[in-house]
């Protein structure tokens, strides 16, 4: 049967009409690379990161190093370009781990005190040495504040002794890191032959021994070969003593820190932005994939092997997923891929790849970092420090396109913001949130994972959150990449001042 032109033309309106219907949802929504990430693909990349094989990717073992040579190869797979400064995709992060020794003794006014029951040695190497020793109060130097403990007191080839952190100083985490390490500057510029002091802080002898008698990481030159000796002196006996008769004999002896240079990587490299007015900005995207290696056995298998699966297997599987989708579609901004180490350890990588940028840090606009410690809600995401940068829009946009809801994270748990690689960069200027795994309190859904043997890639995982979780932050790395102007921290904010120094803005 032939139509008549009527129905001829009554056809063509319905074609019309239905091209309109079909077209329209089609015009509005683009598809992009990361919206056809498959949970298979994504679910085996975290089965081998996770695996038991690498030994739960403690940094400088073997099994770390594997992990960086799989997220290697598939950065080549999906044509990821390298920096000229790197090794291939590998950034060699100098480390090295400093063991304090497991006995010493330092004999003060006939008492000899031991490693680690009234004594820690905190920095310096083998030492026996006795002599003299001259006691400089706090042992402070501070022009400004026209404080010098040392003057007229000659303490050239003599032992310092002071007394614990600086006068009116509650912090104890200050006392023990920033003004321990003014200190032994001092001594060591007035040619004394060790700092020793006597501790009375708040906290008990007992649990700051333990916390000080771990072994430490650092990246770059070693510091803190200055030896430098810590006695407990809660009951300030020591203290009234010595107040009274400020110089005396002392005895030092210390095997020291042992120091070994640690094999570590970062993995790294970068896509050109699509935008040539934009392609000279870079947001950088950072994930830790070291983990916390072997521990104690957990759980009825006895399980001994931290895997990793959450902290921070998804963040490195999201790393793998963005290099796949930026490959097929880059954002226009240019955009750096950073599987960082050390994390576990201090921040090392990170630290380092802040300090020996590839590219200058001005021109890093963003960090998007990843971590997490597991998740309690698998219809959100928890963004650290969503709402310190003006970045929020976009990320919103970014989860909510896969069904996601994107929260920043409880008001009690502020601290995380320093707490992840992201703060390497934030030192920087560089505005800096860390895109986790969704989490409303650190309860037991969440501890029951959290550096724990039961964090693996088992019946318990959640995989159809994982392909969520990866395409909602490749997808807010894209809306930030494509942002006309690069979003900046909110005013006031305790970053903003640096920001401002590293853009030049005003
Ligand atoms: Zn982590």
């Amino acid at each position: 049967m032939t139509p008549s032109p009527q129905s001829k033309r009554i056809l063509f309106a319905a074609v019309c009409l239905a091209l309109i219907v079909v077209g329209s949802p089609a015009q509005k929504k683009t598809t992009y690379p990361e919206d056809k990430l498959r949970q298979e693909e994504l679910a085996a990349h975290l089965r081998f990161i996770a695996s038991d094989k690498l030994l739960g990717r403690m940094t400088g073992t073997p099994g770390c190093d594997e992990a960086a040579r799989y997220i290697a190869a598939e950065f080549k797979k999906s044509g990821l370009s390298t920096f000229q400064s790197a090794e291939g995709y590998f950034q060699r992060v100098p480390m090295v781990r400093r063991t304090p020794p497991g006995n010493g003794t330092v004999v003060l006014r006939g008492d000899s005190l031991n490693q680690p029951d009234k004594m820690i040695l905190r920095s310096g190497g083998p030492l026996k040495w006795s002599g003299r020793f001259e006691y400089v109060e706090y042992g402070m130097v501070d022009g400004e504040k026209g404080i010098d403990d040392y003057k007229g007191i000659d303490v050239r080839g003599k032992v310092v002794l002071a007394r614990f952190g600086e006068q009116g100083e509650t912090n104890l985490r200050r006392s023990l890191v920033t003004i321990a390490e003014v200190k032994r500057r001092a001594a060591q510029a007035r040619g004394a032959v060790a700092l020793v002091e006597l501790y009375q802080g708040q906290r008990d002898w007992k649990s700051i021994a333990s916390y000080l008698i771990r072994p430490g990481f650092e990246t770059g030159p070693v510091s803190g070969m200055f030896s430098h000796f810590l006695v407990e002196d809660t009951s300030m006996s020591f203290l009234l003593k010595i107040q009274t008769k400020p110089s005396g004999e002392i005895a030092l002896q210390t095997d020291g820190f042992r120091l070994e240079e640690i094999p570590a990587r970062n993995v790294i490299g970068f896509f050109r932005g699509s935008d040539p007015r934009l392609r000279d900005e870079y947001v950088l995207l950072t994930a830790h994939y070291d983990h916390i290696g072997v521990g104690k056995p957990e759980g009825a298998s006895l399980d001994s092997i931290y895997n990793g699966a959450r902290d921070n297997g998804m963040g490195t599987v999201a790393l793998i997923a963005a290099a796949k989708s930026f490959s097929k579609a880059s954002p226009k901004r240019s955009v750096i891929i950073a599987a960082v180490t050390g994390e576990e350890v201090g921040l090392i990588g990170s630290k380092y790849l802040a300090a020996e940028s590839p590219v200058p840090m001005g021109k890093i606009v963003f960090d998007l970092n990843i971590d997490g410690a597991g998740y309690d809600d698998t219809t959100i995401v928890t963004v650290v420090g969503l709402d310190r940068t003006n970045s929020e829009p976009a990320i919103k946009a970014g989860t909510e396109r896969y069904g996601l809801t994107v929260m920043a994270e409880p008001d009690a748990l502020k601290g995380l913001f320093n707490a992840s690689d992201n703060l390497s960069f934030a030192n920087e200027g560089v505005p800096a949130p860390t895109f986790s795994e969704g989490f409303h309190a650190f309860g037991p859904e969440i501890t029951k994972y959290y550096h724990r043997a039961a964090d693996q890639a088992d019946e318990n995982f959640n995989f159809s959150y994982l392909l969520k979780f990866c395409k909602a932050f490749v997808h807010s790395a894209r809306m930030i990449g494509d942002l006309p102007v690069a979003p900046f921290w909110k005013p006031g904010d305790p970053f903003e001042q640096a920001g401002k120094k590293l853009y030049q803005k005003n």
